[in-house]
């Protein structure tokens, strides 16, 4: 806790300078981020970092393993979904982002199959709503043997299952019939901070880019 005492200082003293006008300006006229952005809980994966966005740029959902329920979920397991409703049809963002990651601890989880803990029921009937990923990996991928490989493939999957699952939010589809909202799936690789877009055409993620818009809708 102290280092982030420290770190609260710091940053009042240091590089707040920086940021003083902006976060004045989205206090008088309110947020207005372009992007929803869905990423995982994981404390390496870093929105503003990555993309380098400023405060207000983005309007982040970070949950355990980056996943995206179908719209038919409902009660606990889905605060977010609440958080895809306000920021697509309330903020009215122009794009959505989910992105998953390598060496994600879920997606390792998923694919274990891990038995209910009595300590962590939520987890488990988190986890369990991306159990199509895990029937998805045995189906399509079953020559992958070697566990960084399956988890990779996993991980890119779910970000595709998520995908799937926003067009069920009605809110989403209204936007995708209006054309006014588009759906990218990324991928970051830890190791070497290198993010990678999905492509509905060639059916792969590919290296982001630089001066490259994210490829089209998916
Ligand atoms: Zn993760």
């Amino acid at each position: 806790m102290q280092r982030l005492i420290e770190g609260v200082h710091k940053f009042r003293s240091g590089e707040f300078g920086n940021y003083r006008k902006l976060f004045r300006k989205l206090s008088r006229e309110g947020q207005n981020p372009h992007t929803l952005f869905i990423t995982c809980s994981d404390s390496r994966v870093l929105a503003e970092l990555i993309t380098q966005s400023q405060p207000g740029d983005l309007f982040v959902v970070k949950n355990v393993g980056n996943i995206v329920p179908p719209a038919s979920v409902r009660g606990d397991t889905n605060s977010t979904a609440a958080a895809i409703e306000f920021a697509v049809d309330t903020l009215r963002v122009s794009d959505v982002v989910i992105c998953g990651h390598s060496q994600c601890g879920a997606i390792s989880a998923l694919l274990a199959e891990h038995p209910v803990s009595a300590a962590t029921p939520h987890l488990h009937d988190w986890l369990n709503l991306a159990a199509p990923v895990r029937e998805t990996l045995k189906k399509n991928y079953p020559h992958l043997q070697e566990a960084r490989a399956r988890e990779n493939a996993a991980a890119e999957e779910n970000v595709l299952f998520g995908l799937d699952n926003l067009h069920s939010y009605p809110c989403v589809q209204d936007r995708l019939m209006a054309g006014t909202l588009r759906l990218h799936g990324w991928f970051f690789k830890i190791a070497t901070a290198e993010l990678f877009a999905y492509d509905p055409e060639t059916r792969q993620f590919s290296p982001l880019a630089a001066g490259q818009p994210s490829p089209g809708d998916c």
